[in-house]
């Protein structure tokens, strides 16, 4: 009997007729979480009240970087990315500037928003890929990322580690299908101290997974920063999307 991760709720009183994409199919994920009921699959990527679906911020922001890793050989008719365009940014990729279209820039508190749901989006894939993967993401410990991913209640970080050095880690497929692979391992990763590290798109995040990182926090960052230091700058607790390096600048084109 399928129970679903994000509502608890089994077959018996929602369907799961729905392939519940990890990562966006429509930016070229493949994998699938079983369990997730039709109605929570539709959530994500549903628009509510006029804020922005979770599922298209994490698309908008990381197709930037896809579309940057393609390269313009890559981004046409019947390729990867069809073409580039984006609702709700204006992206120079020759001078890597990125901003936020001034429709939306001019509504109050519309960067802070774009960021919450980028965050929660974050969360989300987190938790359907550790469901795919190991399976035990109904767990309690676990409440408190439905609670900010699913239902929009508190608020979690989303740390970002800016890059200083012209390299990239990325798999070659995974611009074409950006799965959120948590196999997919890289040096520095700091694994313990309650907080996951991912390697994703040629960016590094972390956030925690735990209830009460606050208490481990000051370990696991002065521990994440003395690992990284050669190769990243300060990490950022992110506020703003234009703060990642979204066209990852570092490369040299
Ligand atoms: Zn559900």
């Amino acid at each position: 009997m399928k129970t679903c991760i994000w509502c608890n709720k089994n077959e018996e009183t929602v369907t799961f007729n729905k392939k519940a994409h990890i990562v966006p199919q429509s930016m070229g994920g493949t994998e699938i979480c079983a369990n997730v009921c039709d109605k929570c699959n539709h959530f994500f990527g549903a628009n509510h009240k006029g804020i922005p679906p979770i599922e298209l911020v994490f698309k908008e922001a990381f197709n930037i970087t896809r579309a940057r890793l393609l390269g313009k050989n890559n981004v046409g008719k019947n390729k990867a990315l069809s073409r580039f365009k984006s609702i709700y940014f204006n992206v120079d990729f020759e001078k890597n500037k990125i901003e936020v279209k001034p429709s939306f820039k001019l509504q109050y508190g519309f960067q802070s928003m774009l960021c919450r749901q980028f965050k929660r989006g974050m969360y989300k894939v987190f938790l359907e890929e550790n469901e795919r993967i190991n399976g035990d993401s109904i767990d309690d410990k676990f409440d408190f990322i439905r609670e900010f991913a699913r239902f929009n209640i508190g608020d979690l970080p989303v740390i970002y580690f800016p890059s200083n050095v012209p390299f990239l880690l990325t798999a070659k497929d995974e611009p074409q299908t950006p799965n959120f692979s948590f196999q997919k391992k890289f040096e520095f990763q700091n694994t313990e101290n309650g907080f996951f590290e991912i390697y994703y798109l040629g960016h590094v995040f972390s956030f925690p997974i735990i209830r009460n990182y606050d208490l481990v926090f000051e370990n696991y960052i002065g521990e994440s920063i003395r690992q990284k230091q050669k190769f990243y700058k300060k990490p950022i607790i992110l506020k703003y999307l234009t703060e990642i390096d979204l066209t990852l600048s570092f490369i040299n084109v």
